[in-house]
């Protein structure tokens, strides 16, 4: 029986897993690289939506639209009540051209699968709602029930939930390997120490194949910077707009993010000039941001895999270390399901969905 485990990555992946875990009586402590919010979590937009404009593969929708009905329940258990983040609901998804109003019009069906409510709103309908979308804009898709929330606070709030709960966690200190005694793990390594633990849970986002490398293991997640500004003094829109390449979400504090650029430029989670121009070019979807004072700019990286599912499951050949990576675009909104798969696996109890299409070593095996 476990008692103790060791969580390397404080991401939203990784801190709710642990504090999940801890729920359940062990022992946990989470290592990180950075400090707070060294990863791509607090950088996200904060869309909880299993299904925007594009129709995603199964078993992934799925997984979403399981994941996206966790996340009043996952809040309501919250008891510090007055730091639980608040979760707003309405997503749009406009065309700014006429292909690609058809496209949303062919996924009306599904949408409605995914949210009752879901309906397509003519160019006027968009701009009653959203006064100051592009006069370019020529319908929309509108998911009433898809929620939203600050990412940032979500993240400070959970780090402190953690805390408060007795999770340990050690910012500032990067994991270089695995402790091992045979087949088993036995904990985590540092520059000089090792951490021991009786289940380890790689939660390293975009850097977990770096460490898993360490042991020999194949795990091909890249990082997929993703670019984003933070824009004030203009008119906040009522929910998130999706267009085509970018998007615009309105912040708490009166502002409005604007993102929808992604490099694949390694491990750098930086802004560049050429990527902070592109980034404004989301005016032409929200012209508003042409007069906003641009308050702070961020990248994050996201965790891609080869197939675009996540990586989730125990490592063959290293009994003890789970795997819990590779969330790409949607690692808020997949995080509590993942806690609860991770604490599954870990107490023995039964995994609430099957993981053979999300098993970690699935890019190792012969095709
Ligand atoms: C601009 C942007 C917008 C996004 N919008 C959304 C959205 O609207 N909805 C959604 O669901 N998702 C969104 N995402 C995706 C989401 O942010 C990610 O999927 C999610 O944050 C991944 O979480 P994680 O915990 O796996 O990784 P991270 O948050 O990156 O955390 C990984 C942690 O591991 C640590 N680490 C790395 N190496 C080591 C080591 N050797 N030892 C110890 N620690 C280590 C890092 O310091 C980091 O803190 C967005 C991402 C970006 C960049």
């Amino acid at each position: 029986m476990v008692t103790d485990v060791v969580v390397v990555g404080g991401g939203i992946v990784g801190l709710t897993a642990a504090l999940r875990l801890r729920q359940e009586g062990l022992d946990v402590t989470v290592l990180d690289a950075g400090g707070p919010g060294a990863g791509a979590s607090p950088q996200a937009a904060g869309v909880l939506a299993p299904l925007l404009d594009q129709a995603k593969p199964e078993p992934l929708l799925a997984m979403l639209i399981d994941a996206a009905a966790r996340w009043p329940r996952w809040l309501e258990e919250w008891d510090d009540a007055g730091t639980a983040p608040t979760l707003r609901h309405g997503v749009l998804v406009v065309a700014e051209t006429a292909f690609h109003l058809t496209e949303l019009r062919q996924l009306e069906r599904l949408a409605q699968a995914v949210d009752k409510d879901a309906r397509l709103l003519d160019a006027a309908q968009v701009r009653q709602a959203v006064p100051g979308t592009a006069a370019s804009v020529q319908g929309g898709l509108f998911y009433p029930g898809a929620a939203w929330l600050d990412a940032r606070s979500l993240y400070r709030s959970l780090v402190a939930r953690c805390l408060a709960a007795g999770v340990r966690i050690r910012w500032g200190t990067p994991a270089v390997g695995f402790e091992r005694r045979g087949t088993r793990v036995r904990g985590v390594r540092l520059m000089g120490e090792i951490v021991p633990g009786g289940a380890v849970i790689l939660a390293a986002g975009a850097w977990s194949g770096l460490l898993l490398a360490s042991v020999g293991g194949r795990l091909p997640i890249v990082p997929v910077r993703g670019i984003l500004a933070e824009i004030e003094g203009v008119p906040v829109p009522p929910w998130p707009v999706f267009g085509r390449t970018h998007h615009v979400v309105p912040r708490p504090d009166g502002t409005v993010l604007v993102g929808g650029v992604e490099e694949q430029a390694g491990f750098a989670a930086h802004v560049t000039t050429r990527a902070l121009r592109r980034v404004l070019e989301g005016q032409d979807l929200y012209p508003p941001l042409a007069d906003g004072v641009i308050r702070g700019q961020g990248a994050g990286l996201r965790p891609r895999t080869p197939d675009g599912l996540p990586c989730l499951g125990w490592w063959p050949g290293l009994d003890g270390l789970f795997v819990a990576a590779g969330h790409f675009r949607n690692g808020i909104l997949l995080a509590p399901l993942t806690a609860e798969i991770v604490a599954a696996a870990v107490t023995g109890a039964e995994v609430p969905m099957d993981l053979g299409p999300f098993r970690p070593h699935r890019f190792e095996e012969a095709p």
